[in-house]
């Protein structure tokens, strides 16, 4: 796995006598978008968890641009470049989603305070535009809806310019028509090089998004393919794709 961006080799996760991730090894290139999929309780959450370093791994490798980041903080991770969104996104409260996005990934309010008179930021009105959320812009971020937070979350991930972006179902409780636009904007980023790891289950943003996806059951990786094989795959089907999850 020489050469990719991020790469896990071995990792593991047990809660109690519950093994949730079983030495599971995957990368992550440049510029590479990769699907984690796994039915409702497979530990998707859970590696992003450990990867980004919100959870300790009970062994285990994870490499970010080759730089051991096993068990490090999960701030340091961010300052490696590696930015996560999460799957109930929590708002602050008492800033408005313009300052949320001008604080960045961080959530730091008095930066946010601190550019608060460069109100004429370009980019930042352009993420505000792309994900339909100019006309709350002055709103307070934790007044919005489901799938507004989710939109505000996965901007702000953005914002930060990551070079290795964790999405935690970005899509639940978002419009149908706004998924297809996400699935532009993320594919936008991917060609200025950033790259994705999306947990998600609309098999059609799957398929429209990703060059890879990665299928975690029961604690192993059942499936490491392009989206296009995965309903060829008996077990994916089985363990997955067959059920309601
Ligand atoms: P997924 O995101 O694939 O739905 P999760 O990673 O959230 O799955 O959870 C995987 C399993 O680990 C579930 O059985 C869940 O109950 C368990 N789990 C997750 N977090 C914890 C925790 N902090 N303590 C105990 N069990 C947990
Ligand atoms: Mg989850």
């Amino acid at each position: 796995m020489a050469g990719k961006l991020l790469e896990l080799k071995d990792v593991s996760k047990a809660f109690g006598a519950h093994k949730v991730l079983d030495r599971i090894s995957f990368g992550v290139s440049a510029g590479e978008i990769v699907g984690l999929l796994g039915p409702n309780g497979s530990g998707k959450s859970t590696a992003l968890n450990v990867i980004s370093g919100f959870l300790p791994s009970d062994g285990g490798e994870i490499r970010l641009q080759g730089d051991n980041i096993t068990n490090v903080s999960a701030q340091r991770i961010t300052g490696h470049g590696l930015v996560r969104t999460f799957q109930l996104p929590s708002m602050p409260h008492r800033m408005t989603v313009r300052e949320v996005l001008q604080a960045g990934a961080s959530g730091n309010a008095s930066l946010a305070s601190m550019l608060k008179p460069f109100r004429f930021d370009d980019e930042l009105d352009e993420l505000l535009e792309s994900f339909r959320l100019t006309h709350v812009a002055d709103l307070p971020a934790s007044a919005l809806s489901g799938g507004q937070k989710k939109l505000l979350s996965v901007a702000t991930a953005l914002r930060s310019k990551p070079k290795l972006l964790c999405l935690d179902e970005p899509t639940a409780g978002v419009h149908p028509n706004l998924r297809s636009d996400m699935v532009t904007i993320l594919k936008r980023y991917r060609d200025k090089g950033v790259a994705i790891l999306v947990v998600e289950h609309d098999m059609l943003f799957i398929r429209e998004l990703c060059s890879r996806c990665v299928v975690l059951d029961r604690g192993e990786i059942i499936a490491d393919c392009a989206p296009r094989e995965l309903e060829d795959n008996a077990r994916v089907v089985e363990a997955y794709l067959g059920k309601a999850v």
